[in-house]
């Protein structure tokens, strides 16, 4: 066993590394910089958590979130790792112990605000401290092009200059875009970086798109399917989230919002009711979630449809954190394509933009946006459409999303490549119609007139019902390996994308019947069945450790490991490590409580 795998088993409790997670360690850990993009989820944390206790020395984390400096310190410090954080929360007196501290070598990883930087105080600490690692989190945050922009991100690259020896750094971010990507490296002044997309798969959400006549009535259902379950729900305006709070509460449902036009007040309570659990739904413009680190979030679903891929699978994919399914349902109506396309378009008056400037980025936000609608229409594979999406290679069908459940996938690419051939031998200057009847060797006169009965092609789907042909040639449009020009007899001819089929290279999968939507997924693993009565006591036991310590319940342990212990029924601490994510300081610590549980539950039932 390696030297990673020996932390990641005694300190945090787990056995395996993810996908991604390890070329990023071991990078890191032989001195070169790095860029790692990783979904929210995905396990970004650990790939510098894991180098800072395999390496000598400190290792500071630059985050721009307060709140996910907190979580993830405390979260450290019960798995037994010396860590603290340096930001505006502290008192003067508070902040300056903890450098203090941080001088005399007690923490292995220091989260710093990046204001912090270039503070005369913490500058004269790094001047002196064995830093031997920079992480910085969120680092597309240095980006100007991105929304999240940071002015003080762009103190980094200056910091690591006043350094007396330039540490190692990983940056690390959930924003693939290349152009992102481009302004990461620079803008942090990365060395040769080590560049590695991965783990966009997300095996334990459920994906699914509905398109209801009435949304209200469909939250209300799926949320009687998802009782007890906490979960987040996102509408687009403040508007919309006060409407739908209310709805909820009326109806009974321990929910609580969240946006930008509440009292500070407001805004903390709620996120900490969500948080610590009293509330279990959260309705909530995107204004929520950033530096929300819940695992046990069950489901996310999106009242309206989001303006582009990239903040859909953000915000949903702060479902099942924790690897335990979840459900991801987006509620579309094409009222949400208007108000999008309205926000894209707006101009403020006073805007100091060139028209070019403008109008590119019309033309950029349109595409993602017509790139958002086309995820709620395809027929395909959701979590195909995703990865292919980010960049990553996707199977056609993955079994496990609300278009692949309960369907019945044809693989229809051969038809599909017969009919792009006919559309190309025959000139590409017939409609869909014509298409068809050559295609499955119909004899119309005008088939014969136009001599088109003798091309390779003629006749080759004749045994193809000619609806299924119609269904294929819309699916070849909606794929863009056809164009249908405009007019009123509109033709087709051949698209950007037909070369990926004629070659082989894209299948294309038809439906055959609507599959129901919104199930829970299928478990991931085979796992050992959970014992549910004796999960609710471990639960309590849990819930009452979180009290006594002031701490979230899941800085405790996790659903999952919960729900693990539940079914193994650990009679002796030593057993409980076989349970994933039960590390030693957490079997010391809170050990003997559990296994107590347990054999209580145990002796009863005899
Ligand atoms: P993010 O990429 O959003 O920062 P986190 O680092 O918070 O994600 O990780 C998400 C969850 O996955 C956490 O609960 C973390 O403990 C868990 N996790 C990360 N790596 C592993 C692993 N190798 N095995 C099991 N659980 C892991
Ligand atoms: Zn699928």
């Amino acid at each position: 066993m390696g030297q990673l795998e020996t932390i990641l088993q005694r300190t945090f409790g787990y056995t395996r590394l993810r996908e991604g997670q390890r070329p990023v360690m071991e990078q890191l850990m032989a001195g070169r910089d790095v860029l790692s993009v990783m979904p929210t989820g995905a396990g970004k944390s650990l790939c510098y958590q894991l180098p800072a206790l395999a390496m000598p020395g400190i290792t500071l984390v630059v985050s721009p979130l307060i709140s996910l400096m907190k979580d993830q310190v405390e979260s450290l410090i019960h798995c037994g790792v010396a860590a603290a954080y340096l930001n505006s929360s502290l008192t003067e007196r508070q902040y300056a112990l903890a450098l203090r501290y941080a001088g005399e070598g007690r923490y292995k990883l220091i989260y710093v605000a990046p204001e912090r930087l270039d503070t005369p105080g913490f500058l004269r600490f790094a001047a002196t401290a064995p830093i031997s690692m920079v992480a910085v989190d969120e680092a597309h945050c240095v980006s100007q092009w991105g929304q999240d922009f940071r002015p003080s991100y762009l103190k980094i690259p200056e910091f690591l200059q006043k350094l007396p020896r330039r540490p190692v750094v990983g940056a690390f971010t959930a924003t693939a875009t290349p152009e992102v990507r481009r302004d990461i490296a620079r803008g942090l002044g990365l060395r040769d970086p080590f560049e590695i997309v991965s783990g966009f798969d997300r095996k334990n959400l459920f994906f699914a798109v509905e398109e209801p006549k009435d949304k209200r009535t469909a939250l209300l259902k799926f949320l009687r399917q998802h009782k007890g379950e906490s979960g987040i729900v996102y509408c687009n305006t403040r508007r919309t989230v006060d409407e739908v709070a209310e709805l909820l509460c009326r109806d009974g449902w321990p929910a609580a919002r969240y946006h930008a036009g509440l009292e500070p007040e407001e805004r903390r309570r709620n996120q900490e009711a969500f948080v610590y659990g009293n509330c279990t739904i959260m309705v909530a413009t995107n204004a929520f979630g950033m530096g929300i680190d819940k695992p046990d979030v069950r489901f996310v679903v999106h009242y309206n449809m989001p303006k582009d891929m990239e903040s859909y699978y953000q915000e949903a994919g702060r479902a099942g954190r924790d690897g335990e399914d979840a459900v991801c349902l987006l509620l579309y109506g094409g009222k949400d394509v208007v108000t999008s396309r309205f926000l894209i378009e707006l101009r403020e008056e006073n805007e100091e933009v060139s028209d070019e400037v403008y109008e590119a980025r019309v033309r950029r936000d349109l595409e993602r946006l017509r790139q958002m609608t086309f995820y709620c229409h395809t027929q395909e594979c959701l979590r195909a459409t995703i990865l292919r999406y980010f960049g990553e290679k996707a199977p056609g069908n993955c079994g496990k999303c609300g278009n692949c459940v309960g369907s019945d996938m044809e693989d229809v690419t051969a038809e599909a490549r017969v009919l792009l051939q006919t559309v190309d031998q025959s000139g590409q200057r017939f409609g869909m119609g014509r298409i068809i009847e050559i295609a499955a060797g119909g004899d119309t006169g005008a088939v014969a007139a136009w001599g088109l009965d003798r091309l390779a092609v003629y006749g080759r789907l004749a045994s193809v019902p000619r609806d299924q042909l119609r269904a294929i040639l819309r699916l070849l449009v909606a794929q863009d390996c056809l164009t249908q020009t405009e007019g009123q007899y509109p033709i087709l001819e051949l698209g950007p994308k037909a070369g990926e089929v004629l070659q082989g290279r894209q299948k294309l999968y038809l439906r055959r019947k609507r599959p129901p939507k919104g199930q829970k997924a299928e478990p991931v693993q085979e796992e050992r069945t959970a014992d549910e009565a004796l999960l609710e006591r471990l639960k309590a036991v849990r819930s009452r450790l979180a009290r006594m310590r002031g701490v979230p319940a899941y800085v405790i342990f996790s659903d999952k490991t919960l729900r693990e212990m539940s079914a193994l029924k650990p009679t002796a601490v030593e057993q409980l490590r076989q349970v994933g994510g039960v590390g030693e300081y957490k079997q010391a610590q809170y050990g003997r409580d559990f296994v107590a549980c347990v054999r209580n539950y145990l002796q009863e039932k005899e």
